[in-house]
């Protein structure tokens, strides 16, 4: 008997429900990944995401090798594909794990019913997430749509420990090779072979020993600190994590085991305090994977009915400067380079380039969202849609109106401007507190090629404000 597993975004074979559960039946298993060509020839795709990914991929199918067993490649329509695969193989069972996005339920759903059709069981599991997007609900049974209420009740629950897999030696023999060929399976592509190139300024090994190792060292440098850390771009104060969790290399349950361990091992309040935040931060990706599994028109727009037709401005000028990071306005400037030269930024700046694009351009948040997809080597479609809709005022949040002023945050998250001269290197010689206040001369800017500013920070916010209050049932 054979069973095939299909690996989506849970690439690897450690604590990973469905394979556990696949390698205690007796069956030979192996895994498979389809390169869907939709979502590679998506315009939100990144270079640097496909990269990670095939990175990721060449470390998988060396853990599967390693087992004596091995990881299978096709390329096209998963629908097609997947059901083509396993029927060849006379694949007893095909396992996966569910997922979130709309995109990937309606595709599971047609899988799942050609497979059954076609005599082959189906087992799926949930296992990207601590808490199954159902499991966390309200009183009333419904999903949660405001964070602090969703944190408390996520937090007293108790949570599954890592899982062990045993992956059994598995080849398949001549005729299953044979048949093989007719579906065809592919040797794995290159992302340059994908179309794509990008090289890997950020250094972000892939696989799963490397996020384990940017675990342990995150737990050793940083976590105890991360409740004051975290919001200082100029520092490594944050895990560095979140394409492993993207893309699930490493574990979620391992992931928190070893905040788990971090706790046990100090008794002072600060350092619970920060390992307390960066659980917190987990559980926002669980809110938003939760959000866009109840609510999957988020995806499409607004959650807010007022904010569905907001007057925005969609100046493409100003969001052409935006991208470039060309607005004259520092810190907005530097995170912006930081995401295209290394395609991943500070968390803190995500915020305050996505207030500026919002309430400064007053450029609807959806053009963000997609450059931000098209960029970010961690980008995800719930993480990436709940921080956006956050920052727009369109999203689930109690306060909904919020406008950064990117001086005042430069000032408190980069006092001594170094995260802003790194990535805007004309600012080098310029005095701290002229590039943290906007006021450097023009002369001056016009001398080392920094642009003014593309638009007043006062005036706009208050024509923001002024936008908002005539939206009819903003309030
Ligand atoms: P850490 O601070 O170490 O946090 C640990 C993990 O918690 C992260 O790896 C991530 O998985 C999760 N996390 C942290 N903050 C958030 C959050 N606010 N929402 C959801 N999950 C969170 N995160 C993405 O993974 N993909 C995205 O596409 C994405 N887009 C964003 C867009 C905007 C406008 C904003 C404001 C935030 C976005 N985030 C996104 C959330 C956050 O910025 C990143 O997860 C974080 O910067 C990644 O760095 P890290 O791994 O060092 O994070």
């Amino acid at each position: 008997d054979l069973i095939l597993f299909w690996h989506r975004r849970d690439l690897r074979v450690s604590d990973s429900i469905g394979l556990a559960q696949a390698c205690n039946t007796n069956a030979r298993v192996i895994g498979v990944f389809c390169f869907d060509r939709a979502i590679l020839t998506n315009d939100s795709v990144a270079p640097a995401r496909v990269t990670y990914l095939v990175g990721c991929l060449q470390s998988l199918a060396k853990d599967y090798r390693r087992a004596g067993s091995q990881l299978l490649f096709v390329e096209g329509n998963p629908v097609v594909k997947i059901p083509l695969l396993a029927t060849t193989l006379k694949a007893q069972a095909v396992y996966w794990h569910l997922d979130i996005e709309p995109y990937s339920q309606t595709r599971d759903e047609s899988i799942a019913t050609t497979l059954k059709s076609d005599g082959i069981e189906v087992h799926t599991n949930w296992d990207q997430l601590l808490h199954a997007p159902s499991e966390i609900i309200t009183g009333n049974k419904q999903p949660y749509t405001v964070y602090t209420p969703f944190w408390r009740n996520w937090n007293s629950r108790s949570k599954p420990a890592p899982v062990e897999v045993k992956l059994p030696p598995c080849q398949l023999d001549a005729t299953e090779l044979t048949d093989l060929a007719q579906v065809p399976t592919i040797d794995l592509p290159t992302a340059k072979d994908l179309g794509f190139t990008w090289e890997n300024p950020l250094k972000l090994e892939p696989g799963t020993s490397a996020a384990a190792r940017e675990l342990a060292e995150f737990c050793d440098r940083s976590i105890c600190e991360y409740d004051e850390q975290r919001n200082y771009p100029a520092l490594t104060g944050t895990s560095g994590l979140s394409a492993a969790l993207k893309f699930g290399v490493i574990g979620i349950r391992t992931v928190w085991a070893a905040t788990i361990e971090a706790m046990a091992q100090t008794s002072s309040d600060e350092a619970r305090a920060g390992i307390t935040t960066w659980q917190q931060e987990l559980a926002w990706r669980e809110f938003y994977q939760q959000a866009m599994y109840h609510f999957p028109s988020l995806a499409q727009g607004a959650y807010r009915d007022p904010l569905k037709h907001f007057p925005w401005q969609d100046d493409q000028n100003r969001f052409d400067a935006w991208c470039r990071g060309e607005t004259g306005y520092p810190i907005v400037d530097a995170a912006m380079r930081q995401l295209n030269e290394i395609g991943w930024m500070h968390n803190r700046c995500r915020m305050i380039v996505a207030s500026f694009l919002t309430k400064d351009l007053i450029i609807n948040w959806q053009w963000g969202e997609k450059y931000f997809m098209q960029r970010l080597i961690d980008g995800d479609l719930s993480a990436n849609n709940g921080g956006w809709q956050w920052s727009a005022s369109s999203g689930m949040d109690p306060k909904p109106l919020r406008i950064f002023n990117p001086y005042t945050q430069a000032q408190k998250f980069d006092p001594e401007a170094d995260y802003i001269r790194q990535w805007v290197p004309e600012l080098k010689s310029v005095e701290t507190n002229l590039i943290l206040s906007g006021n450097i001369p023009p002369l001056t800017r016009h001398q080392i090629g920094y642009p003014l500013p593309i638009v007043d920070h006062s005036v706009q916010q208050r024509l923001f404000k002024d936008l908002y209050a005539s939206v009819k049932g903003v309030a």
